[in-house]
């Protein structure tokens, strides 16, 4: 799973044995190199002696000496930034505690090993951190690979009404009905043509554009679903908001005023959140939400599974829908792991009553396994591509579904 590169893993644990036998998983997996130290305060003194972080630390809770509780608390303090998992023998519910208590710490978890410890878990691990290494350097490593726009350009793309949205169904498994749309941003540049959102969302959020270009999304969407609904074509209609739009207090009445005039109901409207992005001002954040909530629109999160504290995020937060994030869809017909993580997300969609939408589904086989596994929606290219909003009728005609 990480073979070819130079990862290097620190062990924390006072077992001796446990020193040899983790490190011969790990060496198994294609670790190049594991340091061990027996304790927290032996941790401590390798860290020091280091350059930089390790691809993956791991950290036993209990320890004669410095405890790894203690040893988390050091080195939060010290800003230390890479991967970290727990490792203990300990209850699991003290080992999330445990977890929960390093996250609020501010430190990169990436998740907890129980004793006995298993290949398995490594793995998943692996699996964990190459998804969010990947996500990190995705932003750097494309630039060179794309066109990279001005802001002014953007701006000036904003004013000329350049941007619009391509729809893509979602589809219910179980009779291929469509359960709604997920409008998506393009820009119809005039010189380079079609453009997609990873090109300009993230320069939109980082230069304080995304709550003009959000709105003007959720305007055009709103406005396409009210056409629909004219030609009788009933249905829910998804949008992206960025996490950056929710800094302001007042998000959900102006979303509710965009509704006012028109014959969309709040209760057809699903904001889709990333939720690796989830968490920077957790109490306006969650005043927003709810709100959005109260006033009926319905919140689903998005990359389901990418982020860190999924199990806290999505009790803290009124979600009405999760959607699984395209990579595990991918890989799970060959990495058991992330097929676990679809049926556990199946489940927890079930306990807590969530839609569940299979994002990425390309094939009949992945398709037929999102059914096997009982999941509820499926969105992806086997279904549809996204397509221009004014195409939608007309595959909706041939697709049999929309209409009540
Ligand atoms: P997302 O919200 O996860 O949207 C799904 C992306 O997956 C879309 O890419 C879609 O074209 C693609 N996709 C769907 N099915 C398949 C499939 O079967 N296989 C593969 N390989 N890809 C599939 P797109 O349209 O390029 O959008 C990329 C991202 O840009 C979106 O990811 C979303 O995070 C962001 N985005 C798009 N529109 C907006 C917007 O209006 N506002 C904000 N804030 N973000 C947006
Ligand atoms: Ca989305
Ligand atoms: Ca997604």
């Amino acid at each position: 799973m990480i073979k070819g590169n130079n990862f290097r893993v620190l062990l924390l644990d006072d077992d001796r044995f446990m020193h040899e036998f983790i490190g011969d998983l790990l060496s198994d997996l294609g670790v190049k190199e594991t340091l061990v130290a027996k304790d927290g305060a032996d941790g401590l003194r390798v860290l020091s002696n280091q350059e930089g972080v390790f691809d993956l630390l791991i950290c036993d809770i209990e320890m004669p000496g410095m405890d790894g509780i203690e040893f988390l608390r050091n080195i939060a303090s010290q800003g230390y930034t890479g991967h970290i998992a727990l490792l203990s023998g300990i209850d699991a519910n003290l080992l999330r505690a445990a977890e929960r208590l390093a996250n609020a710490h501010g430190l990169r978890m990436v998740g907890v090993i129980e004793k006995p410890v298993k290949i398995d878990a490594l793995k998943a691990l692996f699996a964990k951190i190459a998804l969010t290494n990947n996500e990190n350097i995705d932003r750097p490593n494309d630039a060179h690979k794309k066109k990279v726009f001005s802001v002014d350009e953007i701006k000036q793309g904003m004013a000329d009404d350049q941007f619009d949205v391509y729809v893509q169904p979602k589809v219910f498994v179980q009779d291929k009905r469509i359960s709604g749309v997920e409008c998506l941003a393009r820009w119809y540049h005039p010189q380079f043509g079609l453009v997609s959102p990873d090109d300009f969302i993230s320069i939109i959020e980082e230069n304080n554009l995304i709550y003009d270009f959000t709105l003007m999304i959720f305007r055009k969407s709103v406005a396409q679903l009210a056409e629909w609904k004219q030609q009788g074509l009933d249905l829910k209609v998804a949008v992206n908001l960025s996490m950056d739009n929710l800094d302001r207090t007042n998000l959900p009445e102006t979303f509710e005023a965009i509704l006012q005039k028109t014959n969309v109901s709040s209760h057809q409207i699903i904001l889709e959140l990333t939720e690796s992005k989830l968490g920077k001002n957790m109490a306006l954040s969650l005043d927003i939400l709810t709100r959005l909530r109260l006033k009926g629109f319905e919140l689903s999160i998005d990359d389901f599974g990418t982020g860190f504290s999924t199990m806290e995020t999505l009790r803290s937060l009124p979600f009405t829908e999760l959607k699984i994030d395209q990579t595990f869809v991918r890989s799970a017909l060959t990495d058991p792991s992330s097929r676990a993580i679809i049926e556990s997300s199946i489940q927890l969609a079930k306990t807590l009553n969530l839609n569940l939408v299979a994002e990425g589904v390309e094939t009949q086989v992945e398709w037929d396994l999102m059914a096997t596994l009982g999941c509820g929606c499926v969105q992806g290219f086997f279904v549809a591509r996204p397509m221009p909003r004014v195409e939608f009728t007309t595959w909706a005609a041939h697709n049999g579904g929309g209409h009540r």
